[in-house]
């Protein structure tokens, strides 16, 4: 990495004071190039995750102060598209088109994630993330060098063998989400992801993991997106496999454009009028399936039951036109980082606009630079999409998530 294409960096005190005033967690391991303990004996390594831990949680209610302030600080939340490439070929999304020319190699992402600050979470998505044979390292780095206290990880369950492996070897001792996507039953799942054997490996993944969940120290939950009025169908379908296999299952509802899986790069929805839900979805079927999901989550663990609570109102609450409902300051840029498989640092979901490379600057220079600062007064202006990817970050961080307990 080098800084041979430094962008302005801002000096105006603003990202400093901030800065200052909410220690990143762990400051003393940023500034500690050793910052990896993998070379450490166990009982080092464990106190040192320990002291972590603690400066984590005692940081956590500045943290959130700034976030609800919306005040700029280290981000705490990393989502890292490994690359765009992908062995399905989605009706809904055009990342399986994009290039994979340009995807970091592993060196440069460690030299990357050496530099960033420690997170509390790291996702690790695509594309297809396993389409990566250098996926298990890639974890492996992101473990060692971000520390974070839980990992995610996003997949079409298509590579069963290489993610039965994955969950086999890595590292136990942070606990991983495995998401894995199932739009329906057999041939509508099929088609909906391009491949007619879609279905059968990802079920094959589920069967091959499930039981197995508690050594793993994994949690499997199943993605069902709504693409189409077929789609609301198949919920029930789902439910019921699922439920025998007791495997949590969420629905997302698809939305029309997403400037990150787009074919046209470097894109800024305008969010008052491009961002929709797909417009031709039974509102009467929609609603009635986001109310059984809501009453099916009051029956999960707390911690996570108010976070599907939390999405489901307020998707509903949007799809009545809504946008004032749970519009906490949005957490893009500020408390969650994200990184493109280039290195390349997009503003959200929806403005894939970047501010910056890691593979060709640092850190600092890309978080305070002008086109941050720029970018960042877009996202205070924006009107809020429902992007679960999105939602998830800024509830936690401004504990707007609380909403959802009654
Ligand atoms: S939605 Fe996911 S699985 Fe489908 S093409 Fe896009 S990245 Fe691949
Ligand atoms: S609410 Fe946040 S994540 Fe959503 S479009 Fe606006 S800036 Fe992006």
């Amino acid at each position: 990495m080098s800084s041979s294409r430094p962008l302005p960096v801002i000096d105006n005190g603003e990202f400093e004071r901030h800065h200052l005033d909410v220690p990143h967690p762990n400051a003393q391991f940023i500034s500690n190039p050793e910052r990896d303990d993998s070379h450490r004996s166990p009982v080092a390594g464990r106190f040192a995750r320990t002291a972590q831990l603690v400066w984590k949680l005692v940081t956590l209610p500045r943290s959130i102060q700034s976030a609800r302030a919306g005040a700029v600080q280290s981000p705490r939340v990393l989502t890292h598209t490994l690359t765009f490439g992908c062995n399905a070929k989605c009706v809904m999304c055009d990342s399986w088109k994009l290039p994979t020319k340009g995807d970091l190699a592993l060196a440069e992402i460690a030299m990357i994630y050496q530099d960033l600050p420690p997170m509390d979470v790291v996702r690790l998505t695509g594309g297809e993330p396993f389409v990566r044979k250098d996926f298990s390292e890639i974890y492996g780095l992101a473990l060692s060098k971000l520390r974070p206290l839980f990992m995610h990880v996003s997949s079409n369950g298509f590579l069963t063998d290489r993610i039965v492996d994955f969950c086999c070897q890595r590292d136990r001792r942070v606990p991983l989400e495995l998401a894995i996507s199932i739009d329906g039953i057999a041939e509508y799942h099929n088609e909906i992801r391009g491949n007619s054997r879609a279905f059968d490996l990802a079920w094959s993944t589920l069967n091959a993991l499930n039981d197995r969940r508690k050594e793993l120290n994994l949690s499997l939950v199943v993605n069902q997106t709504i693409v189409n009025n077929a789609g609301l169908d198949q919920y029930e379908l789902m439910h019921d496999r699922l439920e025998q296999l007791g495997i949590e299952h969420h629905v997302v509802i698809a939305y029309k454009e997403s400037a990150t899986y787009s074919l046209e790069r470097e894109r800024r929805l305008d969010i008052q009028t491009e961002y929709n839900s797909v417009d031709d979805l039974d509102e009467e079927k929609l609603f009635d399936l986001l109310r059984k999901a809501e009453a099916r989550a009051h029956g999960l663990p707390f911690h996570r039951r108010w976070m599907r609570i939390y999405y489901l109102r307020g998707a509903r609450e949007r799809l009545r036109g809504n946008k004032k409902t749970n519009n906490p300051p949005c957490q893009a840029l500020h408390t969650h980082l994200r990184l493109f498989p280039n290195g390349d640092v997009p503003v959200c979901q929806f403005n894939s606009q970047s501010v910056g490379n890691l593979n060709r600057q640092s850190f600092d220079e890309v978080w305070k630079s002008v086109a941050a600062a720029e970018q960042r007064k877009w996202v205070r202006r924006c009107d809020g999409c429902w992007a679960e990817c999105e939602v998830a970050p800024t509830a936690v961080y401004t504990l707007d998530l609380l909403s959802a307990r009654s």
